[in-house]
Parts: structure tokens; sequence; C-alpha cells
């Protein structure tokens, strides 16, 4: 098959969250599984350019209709981390991708509208007709509308679109100007509510929204959050569109990069191990140790590894870490915030325990020390309110840092209760919560803390059953090639 990825990130080389993480990872494995695949990206100033290969002019003259007139773009082409990437650099004055960061600005819709719009120019003109093209997220969510509107007439007939969405917060709000200037026009068509048109403004139209209503296929990044986006609050106002749609919509748990994160030869860490074999495990916690000066003593280190974001449970996170010394753990926590608020809250609690020699906090970002904690903790809380997947539980998982969860999104489907899960015994492997409240979370931390105290065998028997699950982008992977296989045969 021919899959072109349009998206507004690829990692490493433009790359804000998990969507770059996502776009890179699955294109890496459809390609191990045969497929050819190639990546549309704006060509950003501030991308990491040292991360592309052989970066080339590829088509100096692509003309993009928009509004009355034309603008002129070049193609470029290069390999990222192997993956073949082509790069739209817009000659406008608009000035569109050379902004210094990758988004946050007012014309954030015209500068997403225009990059999508161009990514279709571009396979139009240069006769590329790929069987599916994937989009992501509300920055593309036009392509598919486009493609099915505009460009199936022209000869793009035999295109289906799949669509992920890795999040359903930010879905795009626009009104009639990227109508006129994408060439899609009519408003009164395009606002109907069947269509594009924003449930909670009559006169807007909905990029997320489009990109369900028009795709052959639609993702999110669980199964449970696919559930939850449905029937809950967090899907944002496009739950009854996703119903409607329902028979296209299906969540599929992304995958992690296991050779980036792979504690048999992960070069950030010390020394290495595996699930047979966790001599190495315990040299990484002493060096952990030794590295945020905590002392060497019997008990077991408990860890917060992420954004100190809302999202992602602060004042449990905060709870977490006074349950955890009352119950006789250390407590370590890399993680930054961008809220003032949140940021100010955690330098003072860093400033609290300053001399305490049983907790650390770092606050910033430190992708050496964040392998270094899920290498040598012995647990890790992800208490959440919510989490579309979540690569943190993943990655504890993978290192032997017993997961200590909420049960929600992508949490709920990939941590299974050593107590309560339904599982079989050999594939529990960690504690999950039910309640956003600080009873949630200390019944799950008493009863690790406690198990690692009282039945140390049976600690380890947990943790090797978290490190021997596959949570690669193997299963993934075919998870995609099968719906792209039933979009182009239905
Ligand atoms: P989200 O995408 O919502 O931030 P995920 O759990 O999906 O959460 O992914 C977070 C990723 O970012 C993980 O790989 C985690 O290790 C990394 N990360 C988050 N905060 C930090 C930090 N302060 N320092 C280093 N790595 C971090």
């Amino acid at each position: 098959m021919y899959i072109v990825m349009v998206a507004s990130e690829c990692a490493p080389v433009a790359k804000v969250g998990g969507l770059g993480d996502v776009v890179a990872g699955l294109s890496r494995e459809l390609e191990i599984r045969g497929h050819a695949v190639e990546i549309i990206l704006p060509k950003y100033d501030c991308m990491r350019y040292d991360h592309i290969w052989g970066l080339q002019v590829s088509h100096r003259d692509l003309w993009v209709p928009w509004f009355n007139y034309r603008v002129h773009c070049t193609v470029w082409f290069g390999f990222v981390h192997g993956r073949k990437c082509f790069f739209i650099e817009p000659h406008s004055s608009d000035n569109f991708f050379n902004r210094g960061t990758y988004y946050g600005f007012p014309d954030e819709h015209m500068r997403f509208a225009f990059f999508s719009k161009a990514a279709l120019e571009f396979l139009y003109q240069t006769g590329k007709r790929p069987d599916v093209i994937h989009t992501h997220d509300w920055q593309t969510g036009l392509v598919p509308v486009m493609l099915y509107e505009m460009y199936q007439h022209a000869g793009m007939g035999d295109c289906r679109a799949c669509h992920t969405i890795h999040n359903f917060k930010h879905q795009g709000i626009a009104g009639k100007n990227v109508l006129w200037a994408t060439g899609l026009n009519r408003p009164e068509y395009y606002y109907d509510r069947e269509r594009m048109g924003d449930d909670f403004n009559p006169t807007a139209i909905n990029f997320l929204k489009g990109a369900i209503v028009y795709s052959n296929f639609v993702t999110t990044v669980s199964p449970t959050h696919a559930w939850e986006v449905r029937h809950s609050d967090w899907g944002h106002g496009l739950g009854h569109t996703l119903w409607k749609h329902q028979s296209k919509f299906s969540g599929v748990l992304n995958g992690l990069d296991y050779d980036m994160w792979n504690p048999q030869a992960d070069p950030h860490i010390p020394f290495h191990y595996d699930a047979g074999n966790l001599d190495g495990k315990y040299g990484d916690k002493q060096a952990l140790r030794q590295r945020l000066w905590l002392r060497e003593a019997y008990k077991p280190i408990v860890a917060y590894v992420g954004r100190l974001d809302p999202q992602k449970g602060v004042p449990l996170i905060r709870h977490a870490l006074f349950h955890s010394l009352a119950k006789n753990a250390q407590f370590v926590l890399l993680g930054s915030s961008p809220e003032p608020g949140i940021d100010a809250e955690f330098r003072s609690l860093k400033h609290q325990f300053n001399d305490n020699p049983d907790c650390h906090l770092e606050i910033g970002y430190d992708e050496n020390l964040a392998h270094l904690i899920y290498a040598g903790a012995d647990m890790l809380v992800v208490p959440s309110l919510f989490e579309p997947c979540g690569l943190a539980q993943m990655i504890g998982l993978r290192y032997g840092a017993v997961p200590i969860v909420r049960s929600v999104g992508g949490l709920a489907d990939t941590v299974f209760d050593r107590d309560y899960s339904d599982r079989a015994v050999e594939a529990r492997n960690g504690y999950v919560f039910h309640q956003a409240d600080r009873q949630g979370i200390e019944s799950a931390l008493d009863r690790a803390i406690g198990l690692w105290f009282d039945y140390p065998d049976a600690f380890r028997e947990l943790l090797a059953n978290g490190m021997r699950y596959d949570y690669s982008w193997n299963r993934p992977g075919a998870d995609y090639v099968n719906i792209y296989n039933y979009i182009r045969h239905k």
C-alpha cells in the first residue's frame, strides 16, 4: 500500500507532543511491514534541521490556489531517520511557518488550512495517488473535507482518508475566511451541522468535526478514550458527531518506540537489564539516588515523570509525594509546568524538601534524567484526570517501574490491577484506582508499597510481568493496516 501522512508534527524533526511521536513511530512500523510511506510537513524555520538527511529541493514551483490568487511554494525533500519527508515552504507575505515556534498564533486556522490545501495540491499536481491519506488532529482536519469535496472529482477518487484524533480539546473553530481561502466557498453548505458547522456556534466551522464527517475512518489513541469521548464530556462537544459516525470510529492504542525506550541498550542509563535479570535495575536505582542526593536505604522509590498540567491530576501527584514519604518510601519527581501557579507550588515544595534525604523534586525538562528515573524507580504514579493514551505508564512497564494509575483512557487499557483485575495473574502488571481523590490514590499506593516491603518476590514477579508486555508499534501497526485495507475495499 502507498500511504501519505499529512501532519503538523513528526518526531524528532518537528515535535511538540505525542502527535509527533505517533507520526514517526507509525510510519516506521508501516515501512517495516512493507508499505510505502511518505510524510508531508510544513517547512518550519524552527525545525531540528540536524535530524534531516539530504535535504534538497524536490519541486521548485508548486502554485497553491488561495483566495483568488495563487501562492508560490517550494517543496523540499529529506530523510528523517529513514522516513521520506516532504516539507512545504510557501513564499508569501503571510510568513506562515517562519515564526520561531510551531503553534500559538492568531491566524492559526489560516496557517494550517493553507498547509492542508498545499499538501493536497502537491499530491494532485505531482500525480501522486496514495491509497490512503492519514491526517492528524485539527490542523489537518480540512484534508479529508477538501479531498471529498474537491480533489476526488479531479482524479483523486481512489484515495481514502483516515484521521487520528490525539486531542479533542483543540478543534479548529474558524469563520468564513477559511472557506473563501481554500476555495471550499459556500458557507451556507459547510455551516450545516451535518457537515462542518460547529454545534455551539452557528457561524463557525469546526475542522475536527469536518475530519470526522468526511474521513473514511477515524481513530483516537486508545479504546477506552474512544468510549469516553462518546459517552462523557471528554469529547469536548463532539460526542454527538462521534456517536452518529461510530461505525467508522475506533480507538487504537499508540505504540511506544522500543528502540528509544529499551532498558537492555539505553545509552542514558549506566546499567542494562531485562525481565530475566534485574541486577542492572538495582544498579540504576543506586545511580539515581547518587544523582539526586537520596540516601541509600531499604525503601522503594516512587516516581512521577511528566508535565505538571491540570490534566495530570496535580493535587494527586502532590498527595502521592506526602503519602509515599509517610509510608516509608522515597519520592522523586521530574516535571515542569507553563502555568505560573503550578510551577510556584512545586518550586515551593522543592524548597520544603530540599534537605530531605528521601525526596527530590526536579523542576524542568530533562530527557536524560527521565530515562534514569524510569530505570531506577520501583513505582511510577500516573494519577491523570484524563489521558487519551499516555506513554509514561508504558515506559514504566518497559523499565520495571510498576505503574500506579487512575483508570482512565489509555491507562485503563494498559495497566491491570494486581489484586482486582479479571486478567490471569501473570497478565497483571500494576495498580489501578478509580476515584480522583486522596483515598483512591492512597489505596493503590498502600498496596504497592505494602507488597514491596512484605512480599518482595511477589513484587519482582509483578514487575517482570509488566516488562514482558509488548506495547511496541507492532500491534497498532497491524491494526492500522487492517483499517487501511478495510477502507480501501469497502
Ligand atoms: P503527554 O503527551 O500528555 O505529555 P505522555 O505520558 O503521553 O504525556 O508522554 C509524556 C512523555 O514526555 C514521556 O516520554 C515522558 O517521559 C516525557 N516527559 C514529560 N515531562 C518530562 C520532563 N519534565 N522531562 C523529561 N521528559 C518528560
